[in-house]
């Protein structure tokens, strides 16, 4: 047998039964009317978001990066949680705004923004975190034709990244940020030619799970932030510090230590240098809010044995759930945490392999897993499917159609 990663501790279990916010997991299948389905318990986001609050110095605030799940009944149950939304698209704009976030809780990341988003973006008055000076160019014109004063703040590509990560998004060539050395310039010009100027940007990385790690990076980002502003001359009123804090999914990984984090960062921004006294610092996260809170169910269709080896067989498959199948953003392929949803209590002393209903090998949701006998007709639930699950993977391939969402516990 292969091992799993471990089951988040979120989740109740009553007879034998996965319980999510209350109810078994039979209740919210009923209620959704089919499998597969992703059911999303937003009790798990908010105990995350106590976490962050009890660990965190106060002055620092909680972005939701919404590239991790963008649902928008997720999106508007998260306007009353966090801070800010930090959104890498248009059409995540138009999400958040129309979940009822105000524009000033609101920033926009990413390459390759189009013109039409970057004036949905100055018209709303969100900020913009630029990604290079020809973006700032295009952002500048853009607001002097519309006659308004545009937000903008820089994303910076520092020269670090955070070590062990698994998603390496500083340092280096990078289609992110501006090249550190570049920035002071370009705040320079930003701010001569009357943009409100917002601050800094510096995401560093994704999926770390090392604390220490961590802790270093955002040492180092207030750092930089501080020698960018002093080489500009002027003060940021706001630094984005990044996040990147990972969550475990595979066999021997653990959570981060957010309350290590909170005290580190404490110490670090109590004797901060002046140019960044009056700074409002804010830390985005995604996948470490919601990736836990998800369930992805899928029923059970056909149980079969080829040469001595038991097949499951789903009625999902990676079209909903590609990063379980391994196939997004890992080496190695290892395996999710995955149950049979009606038999949690029960010993998984009979080695099988899950997999999707996709005519392809690389279907394949629980290799050589543990798992409690099952027949055709149980649900196998895959743990930590809350981000980059349905919204990341490829929905239309196979044409078995997209899987339902449903957020409960709200
Ligand atoms: C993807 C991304 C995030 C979210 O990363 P998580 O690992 O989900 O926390 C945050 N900020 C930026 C700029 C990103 O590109």
């Amino acid at each position: 047998m292969k091992p799993m990663g471990p089951i988040p501790p979120y989740f109740e279990v009553r007879a034998g039964q996965l319980v999510l916010a209350g109810q078994p997991f039979s209740h919210w299948l009923a209620q959704v009317e089919t499998t597969p389905a992703f059911i999303y318990d937003m009790g798990v986001v908010r105990q995350k978001v106590a976490a962050f609050r009890a660990a965190m110095p106060s002055e620092v605030s909680l972005h939701y990066a919404v590239k991790a799940n963008p649902l928008p009944a997720l999106i508007r149950a998260m306007v009353t949680e966090v801070d800010a939304f930090d959104v890498a698209s248009g059409g995540e704009l138009e999400r958040v705004l129309a979940a009822g976030a105000a524009a000033e809780q609101i920033s926009f990341a990413g390459p390759g923004k189009r013109d039409a988003a970057l004036e949905a973006a100055i018209r709303a008055g969100v900020t913009i975190n630029l990604e290079s000076e020809s973006e700032a160019a295009r952002a500048l014109s853009i607001a002097a034709r519309l006659g308004v004063r545009p937000r903008l703040a820089v994303r910076v590509n520092p020269d670090f990244d955070i070590k062990g990560s698994g998603m390496r998004m500083g340092g280096g060539a990078k289609p992110f940020g501006v090249d550190a050395e570049r920035v002071p310039d370009l705040v320079r010009q930003l701010v001569d030619a009357g943009a409100d100027w917002r601050g800094f940007h510096i995401f560093a990385g994704s999926q770390a799970l090392d604390t220490e790690a961590l802790i270093a990076t955002q040492q180092a980002t207030v750092k930089l932030a501080a020698d960018l502003a002093t080489q500009a001359g002027v003060a940021p009123p706001s630094v984005n510090l990044g996040g990147g804090f990972g969550i475990p999914y595979f066999p021997g990984d653990t959570p981060v230590d957010v309350e290590r984090i909170g005290a580190a960062l404490n110490a670090t921004l109590a004797p901060r240098p002046e140019i960044l006294r009056d700074t409002h610092f804010h830390i985005e996260l995604g996948r470490w809010l919601v990736g836990e809170c998800g369930v992805y169910l899928t029923r059970i269709l056909d149980r079969k044995i080829s040469h001595q080896e038991v097949f499951l067989v789903v009625d999902g498959g990676l079209q909903h759930q590609l990063a379980a199948s391994g196939n997004f953003g890992t080496v190695v392929r290892r395996n999710y945490p995955l149950a049979i949803a009606s038999a949690m209590d029960a010993p998984g002393d009979e080695e099988v392999s899950v997999v999707g209903c996709l005519c392809t090998p690389l279907d394949r949701l629980g290799d050589k897993v543990g798992l409690p006998h099952a027949e055709p007709g149980d649900v196998v639930a895959i743990f930590l499917a809350g981000a980059y699950g349905a919204s990341a993977s490829p929905m239309d391939f196979l044409g078995h159609g997209p899987a339902e969402e449903m957020l409960v516990g709200v």
